[in-house]
């Protein structure tokens, strides 16, 4: 096992400037925790002996889940085009994973970080965030994420040399963050052998990345991108892109297959990996668990590839838990 020890994190209110000499080695040894995570055999998605499934652990990243890697990708190329300085504020609306990872960076990497969010944006992910020193400004619950965005939007217009707005819906640093890596590791991990990506649509960055980068490797695999069922649903991170705007990284001519899973199901399939497998997953993890099972069943035989986004820390007190 590769040691995860995050000791050499500095703290966030370490001085950006006078801390440049340890921060520099700070930041290399957290870079190095992100990505390369483990790819697990879930046995018991597999239908038959003749289909295996794997799913990438994604909490395994030191922010917890799988934006650390599109976040990384955004910041250091921010970083390379000038446009991400010391002396900016990196602001974004994203009451999710994407912020945590974005406060983690910012702590290690010395820079200011604020984050746009509706008011009623999960507690525990505005304690995360704050935790590691980013500013949280909350906005009209009954706006949702559109007022986030609208604020910040805003704020930039008002002083865009005050910000750096990475922006990642549109910024392609994001899905190619999983072409570079995501994709990559699943075709090595497989030794190739994949034949069917499923993964959960959101910004679209992982199955656009991914995806782009098997089908580069071998245009047989399948692609299938899973979408929540319905407008309204409780699968954080995930988006129903019929009812929202699409995002511009999308590229809607990928998918060889779209699927649809409802909130029930993923809730369902949660408690029972959790009994099944030891895995306490979040809920676009168990739905793409879901989403996963039913290509197995479908298939006659194949090597099924999926993405658990993050773990069930940040969603524990949703009461599905206690069916
Ligand atoms: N699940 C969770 C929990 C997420 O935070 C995200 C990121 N929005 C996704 C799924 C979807 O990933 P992507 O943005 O790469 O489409």
């Amino acid at each position: 096992m590769v040691s995860r020890s995050t000791s050499t994190l500095i703290p966030s209110t370490a001085a950006p400037v006078s801390g440049h000499h340890r921060q520099s080695r700070s930041r290399d040894e957290l870079i190095r925790l992100i990505g390369n995570t483990p790819l697990l055999r879930i046995t018991s998605l597999e239908p038959h002996g003749k289909v295996e499934v794997y799913a990438k652990a994604e909490w395994a990243n030191p922010g917890g889940s799988v934006k650390d890697r599109a976040a990384l990708a955004m910041m250091t190329a921010g970083e390379q085009s000038g446009e991400l300085t010391h002396e900016k504020i990196l602001i974004d609306a994203t009451s999710g994973n994407t912020g945590i990872a974005y406060a983690m960076l910012g702590a290690v990497m010395g820079y200011r970080v604020t984050l746009v969010m509706p008011a009623n944006a999960s507690q525990t992910r505005q304690q995360i965030v704050a935790a590691y020193g980013a500013e949280v400004i909350l906005t009209d619950p009954l706006g949702g994420m559109d007022a986030a965005i609208e604020q910040v939007q805003q704020l930039v217009a008002a002083d865009p040399e005050r910000y750096f707005y990475p922006d990642q819906y549109s910024n392609p640093n994001n899905w190619q963050a999983h072409y570079r890596t995501t994709g990559e590791e699943i075709f090595h991990q497989t030794e190739g052998k994949v034949t069917h990506f499923v993964a959960g649509l959101g910004t679209t960055g992982t199955f656009v990345g991914a995806g782009r980068r098997l089908k580069a490797y071998n245009p047989d695999i399948q692609l299938i991108g899973m979408q929540p069922d319905a407008p309204l649903h409780g699968l954080e991170g995930l988006k129903h892109l019929e009812s929202v705007r699409v995002p511009e990284i999308y590229d809607d001519q990928l998918a060889d297959r779209q699927l649809a899973v409802s909130t029930e199901d993923a809730h369902e399939m949660a408690l029972r990996l959790a009994r099944e497998e030891g895995l306490l997953l979040g809920p676009s993890a168990a739905a793409a668990a879901v989403a996963a099972e039913r290509m197995a069943q479908e298939v006659a035989s194949g090597v099924i590839v999926t993405v658990f986004p993050d773990n069930a820390s940040k969603y524990l007190d949703e009461p599905f838990w206690e069916l």
